[in-house]
């Protein structure tokens, strides 16, 4: 009764055809759901994540959820796991991107990282949407993880508008690891890999504390 009474003033919209759906359906209508575009996660040791950061940063294995296009409708699902406090979005499809992960893996890591943000993004965000990716990845792999110690210094500015040596600049020391990784395999874990600049700073960081061995799991790619 109350459920449907919300249901009322609280239609749940289809992210893709704008349709109101039942509300035991989760952001896209079936159909809409059906027609997503998923990354191909058949070769996590040679896809478009290794291409982007070849001769920048070695790299394990790579895996995504969406395979994403810009002005689409995963990527206003992305932007409102971000900014619009929907942080439900992070905990159903970090679950997903678990299972992907699990079902791909031939190596198990031996912890999982979320990117980090500035205490001050954190501060006026409320939370960190790869940490809540994070939880749902790691509850499916049954691997810790690690933050202690992981910060994220200062803010960049918009990757997208800079040219790659600029992006690099932009990028380096920005991340900050105080901890010894004592060679572990880490999975690193962001909402989106776009030019993969971010994730090359934040894994050479790690390379630098000690770390093992780098993999990575986004929610999205941008392709
Ligand atoms: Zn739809």
């Amino acid at each position: 009764m109350l459920r449907d009474l919300f249901a009322l003033f609280y239609p749940n919209h289809c992210y893709k055809c704008e349709d109101i759906m039942p509300m035991d359906q989760k952001y896209f209508c079936y159909k809409c759901d059906q027609e997503l575009h998923r990354f191909d996660n058949s070769s996590p040791s040679d896809n478009l994540f290794h291409n982007r950061l070849f001769n920048k940063l070695s790299i394990v294995h790579a895996y995504s959820y969406f395979a994403y296009q810009k002005s689409g409708a995963v990527q206003e699902l992305i932007h409102d796991l971000k900014y619009a406090k929907m942080k439900d979005i992070g905990v159903y499809y970090g679950a997903l991107l678990g299972r992907i992960v699990k079902e791909n893996s031939v190596l198990k890591p031996d912890a999982i990282v979320p990117v980090p943000l500035t205490k001050q993004k954190l501060r006026v965000r409320g939370y960190n949407q790869a940490q809540i990716i994070a939880k749902g990845v790691s509850d499916i792999l049954q691997v810790p993880i690690l933050e202690h110690g992981i910060v994220k210094k200062r803010n960049t500015s918009s990757q997208t508008r800079l040219n790659r040596l600029a992006r690099w600049g932009n990028v380096r020391d920005v991340f900050s690891v105080e901890v010894d990784l004592q060679e572990k395999h880490l999975l690193l874990i962001d909402d989106v890999f776009t030019t993969g600049s971010t994730l090359e700073a934040f894994g050479k960081a790690c390379l630098a504390a000690n770390c093992g061995k780098i993999s990575i799991a986004t929610l999205g790619i941008a392709v």
